[in-house]
């Protein structure tokens, strides 16, 4: 039994990856492109101690689904080991996989996917004792759903029993949904957004009802959720993914309260009401998240992150850096379009200054934007850059209104480096957290590299 001081943990990720081979499109064949393997989930190390409300955040295709699948076994690591209870769950004999699909089991977001919509709630919910083999005959079975009914608090449970899933609002129907999932009184439950597709109003209520379920069958949740504040309110720690990769991790107060990795903090400075007493800093995120299938080198936040490292040897303003980078991978990216930029019948000069405005600017999504604010242009004589930066940037954009792109590309990639596009970081303790940024790569007394384990 876990202690405070000696927790045990019950589900051990280490160095999971997993690979979808996508087939290639109509486009992809034609061309005679190479299929190209999307990473979902990226050498995630994470320990889940017994009794804890683990959390999984980030924005929608950052792999959390897929984490969670994984370790309830509806997908196999493409590399690296889970353990669950000290089992490689790999390698489970045909008696001891049995034994884990009844251990561990999952509650989904959308109560009418995980619901046959011919079965009555009895038959529903019954139906993983049948699976199992649990229970002594019709009559304890019967009990049993009787009792998880109620515990669920579908009460009393006869009056559910033979109502089927369109006969029942949405709160009831995930009710019935966490029902069977307890009913064969599992150890570990992984809860993948189990509250996003019900009203708001009624939310509350099954959250807290899964808190108490937790104490009452001494469960081990693990959260997945892109909403912070259901994260903050149910778990104990909390693990931030972005593009596969499990960027910080530490226990849910600091996280929420102090994050360390840009992106969490990016994250949480979307959600103002999240902390509203807290001193709050504008993350300044740019752009989109990246296509996972051709994702960023080095660390895969740089594109947009707002604290991207200038080289050593760069006397300028990191905002002057950020920019200069900027306009290197809107020309790299061909985002950057001399087309679109009016540079008709002006001089040279003129049309210098007017593409350096547009590719400087920093194109915020919206959540990130002061009121009234659009993405703006920014005058390059302004910036606080060494006058061989501007004279880098100001050859670039004349190579480029000369057409001579892969010059202009070349000249940039030249002046503009940085460690986060050319280092994937490793993860760093940073005070009680563990995160992956080279900011935390410093020789700071708090910082070191470390292996994740749930009990720091
Ligand atoms: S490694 Fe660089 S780009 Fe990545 S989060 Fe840290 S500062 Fe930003």
């Amino acid at each position: 039994m876990a202690t405070e001081h000696d927790p045990d943990p019950l589900v051990e990720i280490e160095n999971v990856s997993k690979l979808f081979d996508l087939s290639q499109g109509v486009v992809d064949r034609v061309l005679g492109r190479e299929p190209q393997p999307v990473r979902a989930v990226q050498n995630v190390d994470l320990t889940i101690n017994e009794g804890d409300i683990m959390g999984i955040a980030g924005e929608s295709g950052c792999g959390k689904t897929t984490l969670g699948k994984l370790l309830v076994k509806l997908y196999e690591p493409t590399d690296g080991t889970i353990t669950f209870d000290g089992r490689d769950v790999t390698e489970l004999s045909r008696e001891d996989e049995k034994m884990f699909r009844q251990r561990v089991q999952m509650i989904f977001q959308d109560p009418f996917e995980s619901l046959n919509p011919r079965m009555t709630v009895f038959q529903s919910v019954v139906e993983p004792l049948q699976i199992n083999d649990i229970g002594d005959g019709y009559r304890d079975r019967r009990e049993r759903v009787t009792r998880v009914l109620n515990d669920v608090g579908l009460s009393p449970a006869e009056a559910y029993l033979n109502e089927f899933p369109k006969e029942l609002s949405g709160g009831e129907r995930q009710r019935v949904a966490i029902a069977r999932a307890l009913v064969v009184n599992p150890d570990f439950v992984v809860c993948d957004e189990p509250v996003s597709m019900l009203d708001v109003s009624i939310r509350a209520g099954v959250l807290n009802l899964m808190k108490e379920l937790q104490d009452e069958y001494g469960l081990t949740y693990l959260f997945i959720s892109h909403d912070l504040s259901l994260i903050r309110y149910m778990c104990d720690r909390t693990a931030i993914m972005y593009l596969g990769d499990v960027i910080e991790q530490g226990p849910t107060t600091d996280v929420v309260t102090k994050p360390k990795h840009p992106y969490t903090q990016a994250l949480f400075d979307a959600v103002p009401e999240i902390s509203p007493d807290a001193e709050r800093h504008r993350a300044n995120v740019t752009g989109e998240v990246p296509n996972p299938r051709n994702p960023p080198s080095g660390c895969r936040f740089h594109p947009r992150c707002s604290k991207i490292i200038p080289p050593e040897d760069w006397t300028g303003s990191q905002d002057a850096f950020r920019r200069a980078f900027n306009f290197k991978r809107s020309v790299a990216t061909g985002e950057l379009d001399v087309e679109d930029v009016e540079t008709d019948h002006v001089e040279q000069r003129v049309a210098v200054d007017r593409l350096l405005e547009t590719g400087l600017a920093l194109e915020l999504p919206e959540e990130h934007r002061l009121e009234g604010e659009g993405k703006g242009s920014v005058d390059v004589r302004t910036l606080d850059m060494p006058r061989r930066a501007e004279n880098a940037l100001r050859s670039a954009a004349r190579d480029l209104l000369e057409g001579d792109v892969q010059a202009a590309e070349e000249q940039l990639d030249r002046e503009f480096q940085t460690i986060c596009e050319q280092q994937h970081p490793d993860l760093r303790r940073a005070d009680e957290q563990i995160t992956a940024c080279h900011l935390y790569e410093s020789s700071a007394s708090n910082t070191e590299t470390i292996t994740p384990d749930a009990s720091d």
